[in-house]
């Protein structure tokens, strides 16, 4: 199994140039849609990675061809004669919920539509669409080169056919596909956020430091991070706001700890603001 030939991402920002990076290496020809004022940036951002791959021999098509390969448009028709269309638009539910199906409009009867959400319900996304059977969460990791799970999320419309090919279609990006029904954080949120809000309940009752909290996972567990330098990463108020979708939707195992609130509350928000559980540089 190959990747699909056309392949169009909507939303070239940080995932969507990153997914876009993916097909073309793997060998799709892909068209990439997003705002006038960003095409620029998200241009920018593709071709650098592409003189990247090629720097750095990771690509099997050469750099002309690679180039060749890559439209970047603010006009959404373009995507009409797409096999594969990944939106990767901002995480705004009334956003995806009005510009998916007019994307699928513009799509051919067998054309496929993902969405990269991280924690929106595929099946609510579906509600709006006339294919729902042609559509499927492809949630890709940030950053995407160099993180190699892709979870498929299958809605309980989505063909099953369809399922397994798009797994087929992530082996041949390089990545590997985990499977997972439509479900509030998927597999990787559900875990991941489980594990922080505990290490942070953990901090906050002084059952150890967060540096220790951090090894008994890495050296016990082989975790190639802890959870407090992860939720550092990913931004305290990102998991924050996971942690309050998941606390309404599945229950009090996940209400946010007092101390993850004061921290957001205090501007800490980890890496990118120089401190969270840890202070960085
Ligand atoms: P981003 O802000 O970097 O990029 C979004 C892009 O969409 C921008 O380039 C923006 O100009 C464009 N855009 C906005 N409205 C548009 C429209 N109507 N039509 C076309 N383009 C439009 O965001 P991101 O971090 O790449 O996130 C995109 C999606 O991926 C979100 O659903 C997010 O939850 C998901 N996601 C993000 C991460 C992450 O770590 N950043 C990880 C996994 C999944």
């Amino acid at each position: 199994m190959t990747v699909p030939a056309k392949v169009g991402v909507l939303g070239g920002g940080r995932m969507g140039g990153g997914i876009a990076h993916a097909f073309l290496l793997a060998g799709s020809d892909v068209v990439v849609v997003d705002q006038p004022d960003a095409l620029e940036t998200a241009e920018a951002g593709i071709r650098r990675a592409i003189a990247t791959s090629v720097e750095r021999g990771t690509a099997l098509r050469s750099r002309s061809d690679l180039d060749a390969g890559l439209r970047v448009t603010a006009d959404r028709t373009a995507l009409g004669d797409r096999d594969l269309v990944v939106e990767a638009i901002p995480e705004i539910p009334e956003l995806k919920a009005a510009t998916l199906p007019a994307v699928e409009e513009l799509l051919g009867p067998d054309a496929v539509l993902a969405s990269n959400t991280s924690s929106l319900s595929i099946d609510d996304l579906a509600t709006r669409l006339t294919r729902p059977a042609r559509f499927l969460g492809l949630h890709f990791f940030n950053p995407v080169p160099v993180s190699t799970l892709v979870e498929v999320v299958a809605g309980a419309a989505t063909d099953p056919a369809l399922v397994a090919t798009a797994g087929e279609w992530v082996r041949a990006l390089g990545k590997t596909p985990v499977t997972v029904r439509d479900a509030p954080g998927f597999a990787s949120s559900r875990l991941g956020v489980a594990l922080a809000l505990e290490a942070i309940r953990m901090l906050e009752d002084g059952v150890a430091s967060a540096e220790d909290i951090d090894a008994a996972m890495v050296l016990g567990y082989k975790h190639a991070t802890g959870p407090l330098r992860t939720t550092d990463v990913v931004g305290l108020d990102v998991r924050l706001g996971i942690a309050e979708y998941l606390h309404e939707k599945l229950g009090e195992r996940f209400a946010p700890p007092a101390l993850l609130r004061e921290m957001v509350a205090a501007g800490k928000l980890g890496r990118k603001t120089g401190e969270g559980f840890f202070v960085w540089d």
